[in-house]
């Protein structure tokens, strides 16, 4: 595929766009997307930019039934002329490793780079610019062959869609209550938790749904075996600031090795803050918060970026975390990587493409 031309089709009508403060995540979409085909004995071929549309498919497409599909998410911002990419290279280098997991052929990642770069180019209008605005970018696969036997398909579609996000703090950064999972379980070392697939999230459901109906806006998972260890919350990577360090669960194959988490860890290094990656268990959190020496929390991921914790439900136990209130370190780290990301705070990583 690479030196592949990929062939324009561009629409000859344009949608309206939405305005700014009317934007709800995941709702809108550009008027273009980019389709890429894989055929076995033949590869990747036919990248094409075509007018955003459903596709036609067979009903007996592999993944309806078995759901080998993959996918990525991350966010384009403008900034005057500028269309800035935050670490676009990492997601692909994760779709290839979720490609992996789930048998699907490798991409190569800097020609799905420059597909997403000419398709933003043509949709670049859709960007939008109002502070906390972005381009979330969905890039996926799914497994296209008619066949109902259980085995891994032999053709596969490649597409990335574009769709204009709102602020996801329009008023303001809010801490949520998070409910301590302890009957259902995301994922296990050996399973698919290091893989951005659809049935990891279509199996997390039901406990956000109960989380949800106990007053809890999001869940935190404990390791799939004893139950006792702290991996994630809700979609996203974990942190806690306990007397005077960051700590955050270790990958340990059934955490999702998050773009964001990567980079908290290095901005935490980069301003010599202690930062440990090891297993930390709710006993230990518990004890933390009893002892005093909990200071903050938060999830990382690309949409909220940082979303603080102001209390978990512990097995009935309120655990609450600074007052309710959003740490000085949360807010500072949002500050700083949402500064880099739209290009208004200086990038000493290179990060920004
Ligand atoms: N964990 C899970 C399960 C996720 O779906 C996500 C969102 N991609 C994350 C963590 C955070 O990853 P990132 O920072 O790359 O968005």
């Amino acid at each position: 595929m690479k030196g592949q031309t990929i062939n324009l089709q561009l629409s000859t009508t344009r949608k309206p766009k939405p305005q700014s403060d009317q934007l709800i995540f995941g709702r809108n979409f550009t008027d273009h997307m980019f389709t890429m085909d894989y055929t076995e004995g033949k590869g990747w071929h036919d990248p094409q930019i075509i007018p955003y549309q459903p596709i036609s498919m067979d009903p007996a497409s592999m993944v309806f039934h078995y759901g080998q599909t993959v996918f990525e998410g991350l966010k384009a911002y403008v900034q005057g002329e500028r269309i800035l990419l935050f670490r676009p290279e990492k997601n692909f280098q994760r779709l290839n490793i979720s490609n992996d997991r789930l048998c699907i052929p490798h991409i190569d990642e800097e020609f799905a780079l420059e597909a997403l770069e000419e398709l933003i180019n043509i949709d670049h209008e859709w960007i939008p610019k109002e502070e906390g605005t972005s381009l979330y970018i969905r890039p996926f696969v799914i497994s296209t062959e008619p066949f109902l036997g259980v085995a891994p398909s032999r053709h596969f579609k490649f597409m990335i869609i574009l769709s204009p996000v709102g602020s996801y703090y329009s008023e303001g950064i809010k801490p949520v209550k998070i409910g301590v999972e302890s009957d259902y379980v995301r994922a296990v070392k050996g399973g698919t938790g290091t893989a951005k697939t659809g049935g990891n999230y279509a199996a997390s459901l039901k406990a956000q749904e109960s989380a949800n109906l106990k007053g809890c806006a999001q869940v935190l998972w404990l390791d799939g075996v004893e139950k006792k260890y702290i991996e994630e919350v809700g979609s996203m990577n974990v942190f806690f600031k306990v007397n005077g360090e960051v700590i955050t669960p270790e990958l340990n194959g059934s955490i999702l090795d998050g773009v964001t988490r990567s980079s908290i860890i290095q901005l935490l290094k980069h301003w010599n803050i202690p930062i440990t990656e090891r297993k930390v268990s709710m006993e230990e959190l518990y004890q933390a918060h009893k002892d005093g020496l909990l200071e903050e929390a938060f999830g990382t991921g690309t949409a909220a970026v940082i979303s603080p914790v102001g209390e978990f439900v512990w097995e009935g136990e309120s655990v609450v975390v600074n007052g309710g209130e959003t740490g000085p370190l949360s807010k500072k780290l949002y500050d700083t990587l949402t500064g880099i990301q739209t290009g208004l705070v200086e990038d000493p990583f290179g990060w920004v493409k």
